[in-house]
């Protein structure tokens, strides 16, 4: 059986059962039992919809600390091109490097890098490979998890291109090791993260991909700590790479605009944030419903990009603004992205995405198709027999949700406070009936 990693968890002593998380799930993955809410874990796609969510707090994100730095000879920072819109606008970009340097880390490789890596190792893609359309972009893994989950047959139209995280990551330790001569056991590379689901990506990767990330912090954590760090911090914009086309990948829109630059109106692209919207999406190429003419999809868990990640601390709508103004404004655009460079990382295979990504089949009734086909027939029975007022108070987050914990053995229709109602009435009916009744030696 396989053993799945979750970031997302729950604190059972905050949790007071309220079932608020059961319905924003995507994937029907909460339960609420004996007072609790509980994560079914083959279900989870540690999107943090649930975090939230919840009133209490009780759904949290396990991320590493910056203690985790010590395990290593020379550590890399690897920032989430979101991590820059969370400061005020007096806050240089070079301060922002600089205050993490102060944190421990030895250099800070920009993800916002990888990603214009990633951006022209897409356009080549596309450029070559006339196959499946629309392709769906990899840098989200709350979505490729989704997929895995309930979209298990739109798996091979994700575009086997890395995320800009692991690119990045990639990048500095090929780099750090010609530099210094390190071994590259010796370098650890840190991802600064607005998600639990980059969390979970790098302590589970996709398929057989390895990462070459050592670690994944909360943005949260980082903020606070470079906010503190910022008086000493010298201006290091000498560590700036990116451009304002990598930096722009933080925010909805920001993907296609890179990968599209230079492209001209060659391929068309679509954009989608928020996992409801991007369900909706899915279901509709599932259907085979006419997405023609896309050739690619950015596709974002979070509404408005990684800016909205559950872990980031700033307003993702302030933000946005501040990650454009740093955008527009860092200069080099004349320079675009290092085209030449990157192309030869992409042909040397660099920036693959290694590894099949298999399905997560747990939304099967049954391995055996004719004993899934009986239960879906019993489910179909007990839903029509279930009030279809999608309450909730049962602890499933909508009536079909219990008729399959029921088929499952995993419910009762009694856990239906409706259904419980009418079995308390017969019993007290027959119990009234029972009373009238008189033994046959005292009466009839
Ligand atoms: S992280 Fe997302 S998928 Fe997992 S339990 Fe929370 S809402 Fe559901
Ligand atoms: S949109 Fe960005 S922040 Fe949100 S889950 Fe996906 S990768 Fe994480």
């Amino acid at each position: 059986m396989e053993v799945y990693f979750h970031s997302v968890t729950l604190d059972e002593s905050k949790c007071k059962g309220c079932t608020n998380c059961i319905k924003k799930c995507p994937t029907e993955a909460i339960r609420v039992r004996e007072g609790k809410a509980r994560i079914i874990e083959q279900r989870c796609i540690d999107c943090g919809e649930c975090i939230r969510t919840c009133p209490n707090h009780a759904k949290v994100a396990v991320t590493d600390s910056l203690e985790g730095l010590n395990r290593f000879r020379y550590r890399v920072a690897l920032p989430a091109p979101s991590f820059y819109g969370q400061f005020k606008p007096e806050v240089s970009l070079g301060r922002i490097l600089g205050a993490l340097l102060e944190l421990g880390f030895d250099t800070v490789y920009e993800v916002a890098w990888g990603a214009e890596a990633v951006s022209v190792a897409v356009q080549e893609f596309l450029a070559r490979e006339s196959g499946k359309r629309p392709l769906i972009s990899s840098a989200c893994p709350a979505v490729i998890r989704l997929m895995q989950v309930r979209f298990p047959t739109l798996l091979d139209h994700v575009i086997p291109v890395d995320s800009p995280m692991e690119a990045a990551a990639k990048m500095a330790k090929r780099a750090k090791v010609q530099e210094l001569g390190l071994a590259e056991e010796e370098i650890g590379a840190f991802f600064i993260t607005p998600c639990p689901a980059k969390v979970t990506a790098v302590k589970q990767p996709f398929g057989d991909n390895r990462t070459y990330v050592d670690g994944a912090i909360s943005m949260s954590t980082v903020y606070g700590e470079v906010l503190k760090a910022l008086p000493e911090a010298q201006d290091r914009y000498d560590l700036v790479q990116s451009t304002g086309l990598g930096i722009g990948w933080g925010y909805s829109g920001g993907e296609n605009r890179a990968i599209y630059q230079g492209q001209k109106s060659r391929f068309s692209f679509l954009a989608v944030d928020g996992i409801h919207s991007v369900i909706s999406l899915l279901e509709q190429m599932e259907r085979g419903d006419d997405l023609k003419g896309i050739d690619y999809v950015e596709a974002q868990a979070c509404i408005g990009g990684c800016i909205g990640g559950p872990l980031v601390p700033q307003n993702r709508f302030v933000s946005r603004v501040q990650l454009a103004r740093i955008a527009d404004t860092i200069g080099r655009p004349e320079e675009g992205i290092k085209r030449e460079e990157f192309l030869g990382l992409w042909k040397e295979g660099l920036l693959d995405l290694k590894g099949e990504i298999r399905p997560r089949p747990v939304m099967s009734l049954d391995p055996d198709i004719r004993k899934a086909i009986a239960k879906l027939e019993q489910l179909e029975k007990t839903v029509e027999d279930l009030p279809g007022l999608d309450c909730g108070s049962c602890g499933s987050p909508n009536c079909r949700a219990l008729a399959e914990d029921i088929v499952r053995g995993n419910a009762l229709e009694t856990d239906c406070v409706f259904k419980l109602r009418e079995r308390v009435k017969e019993l007290a009916e027959e119990m009234v009936e029972l009373a009238q009744k008189l033994p046959p030696a005292m009466g009839k």
